[in-house]
């Protein structure tokens, strides 16, 4: 989000008048009837829309106390929200703009918000059809939509069918700042500039963030378990890894020296506002090959060999274990 006061270069605490001339100076300028490009319509739209928000004084405060409008993204979680919106972690991870589809509810202008019309002539009772009584079984009552006179002079509204409001999708940006959770919610309130005759109402928006393919979310923490081949696992060297900007390389310790756990600081999910990114946190999962070829057979039993010969240095458990075996073998033998 550009600065509004920069870019219609104003300083903070101008007047209202001063803003409009600035805005006037610059749409005379890049107005797309003088400028047909495609760059000078979009400096256009943006200047239009920092006109506007500099026109609406809490939007202004928040810009003149230094304060992102972002803000007012924090409202508590786990309440009602009026949309879902879910965003992939990448994106959710980075902040992003959304265009979201509201239906807006306005006051009928056919009815001007009654949800009745007078008729210019009287028309018979659709209720009762002109009888004045409705029938049911024996007996019959008053006709209550005509009051028993068999004709109306109010219909029901048909262009908004009696509610006295009509609906309309309207297109609306949103703004997601970096770092939300799931269940967090937006509120669009003054993202969403109210047109003539629509409710002005809070609008709230509650963030799913997308199961993904490689990560989880702990809080700030991002959760990855890498497969690695038990050779690989069993030497030092470097290890491909994914991270949210893409491949990476890490050095890995030998196991089980080293664990099968890796917490790479920095790596995370970021916090909100730039504060605190999490860490990447990489459990190396073993993968044990499902079969060897008779040459990779050959190569493991040569190894296998060669770590039992120095397995009083290399393996002591499987040292100790042998010595048990031969003193019962002994033992049995005796
Ligand atoms: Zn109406
Ligand atoms: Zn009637």
């Amino acid at each position: 989000m550009e600065n509004p006061f920069t870019l219609l270069g104003l300083t903070h605490g101008v007047s209202t008048e001063e803003i409009k001339r600035a805005y006037r100076r610059l749409a005379m300028q890049w107005h797309p009837d003088r400028n047909p490009t495609r760059e000078a319509e979009e400096h256009f739209k943006r200047i239009k829309a920092a006109y506007e928000i500099l026109l609406d004084p809490v939007q202004r405060a928040d810009w003149e106390s230094g304060r992102a409008p972002d803000d007012d993204a924090d409202a508590p979680s786990g309440e009602s929200a009026d949309m879902v919106l879910s965003l992939d972690l990448e994106e959710a991870a980075s902040g992003c703009t959304k265009t979201l589809t509201l239906d807006t509810r306005r006051s009928c202008t056919e009815c001007d918000g009654k949800g009745s019309i007078e008729l210019r002539a009287s028309v018979a009772c659709s209720s009762c059809q002109g009888v004045g009584r409705i029938r049911s079984g024996r007996s019959s009552t008053t006709c209550t939509v005509c009051g028993g006179r068999g004709y109306v002079r109010i219909a029901s509204c048909p262009a908004c069918t009696g509610r006295g409001w009509t609906t309309s999708a309207r297109q609306v940006t949103l703004r997601v700042p970096a770092g939300m959770q799931t269940g967090e919610r937006l509120r669009l309130a003054r993202q969403h500039r109210p047109r003539d005759g629509e409710v002005a109402t809070d609008l709230f928006v509650a963030l799913v963030i997308r199961p993904h393919s490689l990560f989880s979310l702990d809080g700030k923490d991002l959760l990855c378990t890498v497969p690695v081949n038990i050779f690989r696992l069993l030497h030092d060297g470097t290890l491909e890894i994914p991270t949210l900007n893409g491949i990476q390389q890490i050095s890995i310790q030998p196991y089980p020296g080293h664990g099968l756990e890796y917490k790479l600081p920095g790596l995370g999910y970021p916090g909100r506002h730039g504060r605190g990114v999490g860490h990447l946190r990489l459990k190396l999962q073993p993968v044990f090959p499902d079969h060897f070829t008779d040459v990779e057979l050959k190569l493991l039993l040569r190894l296998e060999k060669l770590v039992l010969e120095k397995a009083s240095t290399q393996a002591p458990e499987l040292a100790a274990w042998e010595r048990k075996l031969a003193q019962t073998r002994s033992r049995s033998a005796e």
